[in-house]
């Protein structure tokens, strides 16, 4: 198993938009059971590290690699794409994405939320399906609210269906892009415990978050990004507690 390929793995990869060259060159992966949490000010380029993870955005070079299978690319440069629709979507829906902004569907009901890709996407039977979301409800401490719709529901409670949500896909990792960022402090702490007990249990998951306490509690390894370069990494207690580079002292005391 400890030679098993990474899940997710991402080397040398550069990304721009335009002229605005947003990753320059980051090598980052997670085995299974990892937990990478990526730290930095904003726009430092996390975003859009996880989005070129999942192919939600195209990148310019470098390889990203699942479970050790390279995405193929068409093209080079501006002009390169995935070549493979049923690659992109195998890896998608595998590396299951959590947004800040939760991005429930409104005119749903919570339990219909939670099945929808599974049914329609990955083609898995309804009756199953139905078992499981409702059992990822309630393992995220909102098995009650399966027939309300989201406006009903606290930040909080939206965030931890939208986990939910991730978790019936039964991806092989979780990507997270600032979980607790849009919740009032009060309710960032319900969805930190969720975070925590799926780490615990030794789910894969790549993490970008502002809360450097919980990327302190969780993460087996943290990533300071920098203007779109790593500019420093390590296990939690060496960065946290002993930052080397200037910049990483900078920001660390200015997210107090
Ligand atoms: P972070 O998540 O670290 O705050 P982002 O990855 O969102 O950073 O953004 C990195 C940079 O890329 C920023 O300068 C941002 O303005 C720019 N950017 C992000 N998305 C787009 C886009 N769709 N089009 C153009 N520029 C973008
Ligand atoms: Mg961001």
């Amino acid at each position: 198993m400890t030679d098993s390929p990474p899940v997710i793995e991402i080397r040398n990869l550069h990304k721009a938009y335009g002229a605005l060259e947003v990753l320059k060159g980051v090598d980052i992966s997670a085995r299974r059971g990892d937990v990478v949490s990526l730290i930095g000010s904003s726009g430092s380029g996390k975003s859009t590290l996880l989005r070129c993870a999942n192919l939600l955005e195209d990148s310019q070079q470098g390889e990203i690699l699942f479970k050790g299978e390279p995405v193929r690319w068409r093209g080079t440069g501006m002009n390169r794409h995935p070549a493979d629709p049923k690659q992109v979507l195998r890896i998608r829906t595998n590396l299951s994405m959590v947004f800040q902004q939760f991005n429930l569907w409104s005119h749903m009901t919570i339990l219909q939320n939670v099945m929808e890709a599974p049914v329609t996407v990955l083609r898995r039977d309804r009756a199953e399906v139905e078992e499981a979301a409702r059992r990822y409800l309630d393992k995220v401490g909102i098995g009650d609210k399966c027939d309300v719709f989201p406006a009903q529901l606290s930040g909080g409670q939206q965030q931890r269906a939208a986990i939910a949500r991730a978790l019936c896909m039964e991806p092989e990792a979780l990507l997270f892009d600032e979980p607790t960022s849009a919740l009032d402090p009060e309710l960032e702490q319900e969805v930190v415990k969720v975070i925590k007990d799926l780490a615990a249990e030794g789910r894969t998951m790549m993490i970008v978050t502002h809360d450097m306490r919980m990327a302190a509690d969780v993460s087996d390894h943290v990533v300071f990004l920098h203007l779109g370069r790593i500019e420093e990494q390590g296990p939690p207690a060496t960065l946290f507690g002993a930052p080397k580079t200037e910049r990483l002292q900078q920001f660390l005391s200015a997210s107090v």
